[in-house]
């Protein structure tokens, strides 16, 4: 009967589907990004990938990336969906916790995760010029260079690099000792500077400040435990 031809196919299609769907979705997750890719993601997406990412890295299951394919690929241009403002700590590097290949993430990094107008600059090239659609503040727990924000260290250069994270210092109340032995103390106050970070970028940056308002680039916070491997979003 010619009538059921058509959900005859369609059954065969669907089970064709599911039969190839695993397939499909790893290659997904392991594409090393081109113009096409890169054009195709939402802010939205890229975020979830990242916490896709970070999920995977914290279950033991990262992907198996072919690094030197990666440089194959990438080696006559370069389409990162990403930048990733973090603090230098060896702990949180970016690619390894959000579980990201070659040419998928930008990735400034200072001690304190703040920015300057060097650091501004670079999310400008990255955003406006490069066509990254999500930049993310990520934080963590047990920072060093908070730590000293909140002692008042002095050390050379590292005095100047530390003042940057005095506002975020002040705008913290929480109970007990203003210093690095509290370590509630601490992580709110590294919670603090994501925060004034993210809002720092917005109101610095007018070329970030459009595209966000253009709805092309999403500027979000996170913080990075390193104890447990997790990110959690800051809102
Ligand atoms: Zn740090």
């Amino acid at each position: 009967m010619k009538n059921n031809v058509f959900p005859r196919v369609l059954g065969m299609s669907f089970a064709l589907s599911l039969l190839f769907l695993p397939i499909l979705e790893v290659s997904a997750q392991t594409v090393t990004q081109t113009s096409a890719t890169q054009a195709a993601l939402t802010p939205d997406a890229i975020l979830q990938a990242l916490m896709d990412g970070n999920e995977r890295f914290k279950a033991g299951n990262m992907l198996d990336r072919d690094f030197v394919q990666q440089v194959s690929m990438t080696g006559s241009g370069q389409y990162p969906h990403s930048v990733i403002l973090s603090c230098i700590d060896s702990r949180v590097p970016p690619e390894i916790v959000f579980d990201q290949g070659l040419g998928d993430v930008f990735s400034p990094r200072i001690a304190g995760n703040f920015v300057n107008t060097d650091i501004l600059g670079s999310m400008e090239f990255a955003t406006a010029v490069a066509g990254s659609k999500l930049i993310m503040v990520l934080g963590h727990t047990e920072c060093g260079a908070v730590k000293g924000a909140c002692d008042n260290v002095e050390l050379g250069n590292l005095t100047h690099t530390l003042s940057n994270i005095a506002p975020a210092v002040y705008s913290v109340n929480v109970d007990g000792a203003r210093n690095s032995s509290n370590k509630e103390f601490v992580d709110a106050v590294a919670h603090s500077n994501v925060e004034l970070t993210v809002q720092n970028i917005l109101e610095r940056s007018s070329v970030i400040r459009d595209l966000v308002e253009q709805g092309k680039v999403k500027v979000v916070g996170a913080m990075y435990n390193v104890k447990t491997g997790e990110v959690t979003l800051v809102n």
